[in-house]
């Protein structure tokens, strides 16, 4: 399998290179270069299958012949062995046409762990393979940056420095972050907004010498590995719901920011998963229920909603969906790409917009609704959802149940979202892995919210690593500590 860019712009690269390049060096964003194609014997096949072998069928499909298949195996084995669920990802019936497939039983109670838990592996193997470090520098509004440091935590040949906005995050994610005291992980709280720390993450990945010296790579939802990683759990609940349901319909309902999650359950369809419908469900910042509605990618001024994790303006994802909805025609995402940029929105004509209604389903969900939504749950089923499910399921209600089942996607363990809960006038009690954050000490540092300061830092903390010694030592203590225990 090789990877292209959806602007056309690069020669096709491997699997690895496409993880390391993360953005395509064209600006654009990497894709397969084909899409599998599974057969409805082979679905009936794989239905048995555990959601770890399921993983390491579907994910091989990407991998081609770059990571051998043992290899692989004990990778994603590895992954899901820190989620707290056997199933990893399982599905829980709340009426006889909606289930919740819930993804947060991971480290850190979001979604986000499903493919970081991986992505955090597979950089640790490269680092391996290629016999250098891998330095990853992100910046964080919540959920990714906590979930990124506990993918590569500990993890021989990788480092970690990740940027967030001083006293802007919760408490639960601002804990979940600097309660970690790995050596390999450094968060640097900034003085300033997750814009602050955006636009010093662009400075420093424009700064040719500078990244090259350390080799930096990104987290970001760009990158293919998360896609990658998050089909498996749409063909996971699709054969669970349909062993109750017989051969129902099935929906998807998904709670969508960046796009990237929506997308995976897309590309599962294209590849071959029989999906009904796929419901786009998203907050007050609606951007993209908008562009399916009436064919305009506009940003709009920012709400602040309950659901913080999809509180954005511009969907990172969104140009891989044009790449399929313009049927691979590079030339005219890069037209529409640059349109965007000019004129600051892009619009589709309203041939191509049917096709996009033929893709999605969308709602946007109101503050006041989505508040209603997890206590009108809660009375019904006793179930209490996270806001941003609770956008998921209030979208699935919205379309009527036209005789199918809708599996609404469960991004958030509420605990981390309490807030919201209070406001709905509900309570609830911590999971003892979150309460037990509150007692650990704190590993924070703070600097000013310049670029300078910021490669000061870092020059520190990636410094010496970038030595083959350092490595090896690294590697062997990793080995070391495996094998006791
Ligand atoms: C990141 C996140 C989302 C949005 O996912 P995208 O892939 O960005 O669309 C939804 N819910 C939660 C809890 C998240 O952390």
């Amino acid at each position: 399998m090789k990877y292209v860019s959806t602007r056309g712009g690069i020669a096709p690269v491997g699997f690895t290179e496409g993880v390391l390049m993360g953005l395509a060096d064209d600006g654009g964003l990497l894709v397969p270069d084909h899409l599998p194609q599974l057969s409805s014997d082979t679905l009936e096949r794989w239905r048995g299958l555990s959601y770890q072998d399921l993983t390491l069928e579907l994910f091989s499909l990407f991998t081609g012949d770059e990571i051998p298949r043992s290899e692989l195996k004990a990778m994603i084995n590895e992954s899901y062995a820190t989620f707290r669920h056997p199933e990893v990802t399982p599905v829980r019936r709340l009426s006889d046409d909606l289930y919740l497939l819930e993804l947060f039983h991971g480290p850190t109670f979001a979604f986000k762990d499903v493919a970081l838990q991986l992505l955090g592996n597979v950089y640790s193997y490269i680092s391996q393979q290629t016999g250098s470090i891998i330095h990853i520098l992100g910046a964080t509004s919540g959920d990714t940056g906590a979930s990124a440091i506990a993918g590569v935590r500990g993890k021989p040949g990788v480092r970690i420095c990740i940027l967030y906005p001083e006293g802007r995050v919760s408490k639960v994610q601002e804990l979940q972050m600097t309660t970690i005291a790995d050596e390999n992980v450094l968060n640097l709280a900034i003085d300033g907004t997750f814009d602050d720390a955006q636009r010093i993450i662009k400075e420093l990945f424009g700064d040719v010498a500078f990244k090259q010296r350390y080799h930096l790579r990104a987290i970001n939802s760009i990158n293919i590995v998360r896609i990658l990683a998050q089909i498996t759990y749409y063909f996971y609940a699709y054969f669970r719901v349909t062993e109750q349901q017989g051969s129902a319909k099935i929906a998807f309902s998904v709670p969508t920011g960046n796009f990237g999650d929506l997308f995976a359950g897309y590309l599962a369809g294209r590849m071959g998963l029989p999906i009904e419908r796929l419901i786009l469900a998203t907050n007050e910042n609606d951007i993209l229920v908008r562009f399916v509605q009436e064919g305009e990618y506009r940003p709009a001024a920012f709400r602040g909603t309950y659901s913080p994790s999809m509180d954005i303006q511009v969907a990172s994802n969104f140009e891989r969906y044009l790449y399929y909805l313009y049927g691979e025609d590079v030339g005219k995402v890069s037209g529409l790409m640059t349109e965007f940029r000019a004129q600051g929105f892009l619009n589709v004509p309203s041939a191509d917009q049917e096709r996009v209604r033929a893709d999605f389903e969308a709602h946007s969900v109101q503050n006041d609704a989505c508040l209603d939504t997890i206590r009108q749950t809660y009375q019904d089923t006793g179930y209490l959802l996270d806001p941003h499910t609770a956008c998921a399921v209030a979208a699935a209600g919205a379309q009527g149940t036209e005789a199918g089942v809708t599996i609404a996607l469960a991004t958030a363990h509420p605990a981390k979202f309490n807030e919201a809960i209070l406001l709905a006038g509900l309570e609830q009690s911590f999971p003892p892995e979150i309460g037990a954050l509150f007692n650990l000490p704190q590993r924070q540092q703070l600097s000013p919210a310049t670029s300078e300061a910021i490669a000061g830092r870092l020059r520190e903390f990636f410094g010496a690593a970038t030595d083959a010694a350092q490595l090896r030592e690294e590697l062997l203590l990793g080995e070391r500590n495996r094998v006791s225990g």
